[in-house]
């Protein structure tokens, strides 16, 4: 069960939850992530052992690979895209171009989990104990706890499902939501006090350095949700950061709301991900990353106010 390096709650929650479902159908399960469980995940419980090479599993031979939430091959990591693994590719990315021996991709889909949901009771396995926790975590990651356009019918009867299966809502989101460290306020203290907004306050910038990291002792785990907070401001559309990978190598995240197209500019640097919520990775300084990613989504956010009809 293979998700894409640096495992966000869908990508881990909906790998897990598949270990699960497959446990309970009398399988032998490995979860795998190339680099691990993030620290903010560490409270979830697994079903089975997690390996970060194929190494690992020892005398574990896998006959297939289920890969989810990886949009594209990239995501996927070189050990398992390069491995002669038969893969089943789970997802629910806008273009994902099918590259799994078995391909089930549903951009319409809220989160991967609820894929695994649907699965689960193809199966007639109940949503309780952990496979029902990682579901969850999977749902309110990618809804943004219900708050996003993606909060279907669908979703809200199956979080209904879970809890009614059991869940302490209270007690889970005690546990996922207080995950910061020290090292996140300090962080962002430096980064937001050089935030930017261009186009009229539309697009809100903010630039995380390799400088700043260090100064902050924080990681990249520490920079999670400071591109949702800084959407937040009033009349921002779209919310841009930009964190310094390597020398040279800039991470940018994009989130926008409704019909504004965050996935149009990702694409533009070779990125990806879903209408409000993108990413990508730019080969240049970091004032050159802002420049063109500003210059790209205020094109983007241009060409939605011109009216559709003539
Ligand atoms: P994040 O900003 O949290 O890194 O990513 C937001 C969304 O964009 C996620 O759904 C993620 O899968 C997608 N995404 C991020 N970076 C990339 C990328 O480099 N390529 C593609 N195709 N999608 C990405
Ligand atoms: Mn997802």
């Amino acid at each position: 069960m293979a998700s894409h390096a640096n495992p966000d709650g869908d990508a881990l929650g909906s790998s897990a939850a598949l270990g699960a479902l497959l446990q309970a159908l009398g399988k032998d399960v490995r979860l795998y992530n190339s680099t691990g469980r993030p620290k903010f995940l560490e409270w979830l419980p697994l079903p089975c052992p997690l390996v970060t090479s194929l190494d690992e599993l020892g005398d574990f031979v896998p006959d297939w690979a289920f890969v989810l939430d990886c949009g594209d091959m990239a995501r996927v990591g070189e050990e398992i895209a390069g491995s002669s693994l038969q893969l089943v590719n789970i997802d629910h990315h806008l273009g994902n171009p099918d590259f799994g021996a078995v391909n089930w991709v549903d951009p319409s889909q809220a989160a991967v989990g609820c894929m695994i949901a649907a699965l689960a009771r193809e199966f007639g396995v109940p949503l309780t104990g952990a496979l029902g926790e990682s579901l969850y975590l999977a749902i309110v990651s990618d809804t943004g706890q219900f708050s996003y356009g993606n909060t279907t019918p669908d979703v809200l009867a199956l979080a209904s499902e879970i809890v009614g299966s059991g869940l302490d809502v209270g007690e889970f989101t005690a546990r996922w939501q207080n995950q910061w460290t020290l090292s996140r306020l300090r962080l962002w203290s430096l980064a937001l006090a050089n935030v930017q907004v261009y186009d009229d306050g539309a697009i809100c910038v903010v630039g995380i350095t390799r400088a700043m990291l260090e100064a902050a002792q924080a990681t990249k785990e520490d920079c999670e949700g400071l591109v949702e907070t800084i959407r937040r401001v009033r009349g921002v559309r779209m919310s841009i950061t930009l964190r310094e990978e390597v020398a040279g190598q800039i991470r940018i995240s994009l989130r926008s709301f409704g019909d504004d197209d965050a996935q149009a500019v990702a694409q533009h640097f070779g990125g990806g991900g879903h209408r409000n919520a993108s990413g990508a990775t730019f080969v240049g300084t970091m004032t050159e990353a802002e420049a063109a990613v500003v210059a790209a989504a205020s094109a983007v956010l241009t060409s939605m106010q011109e009216p559709a009809h003539g």
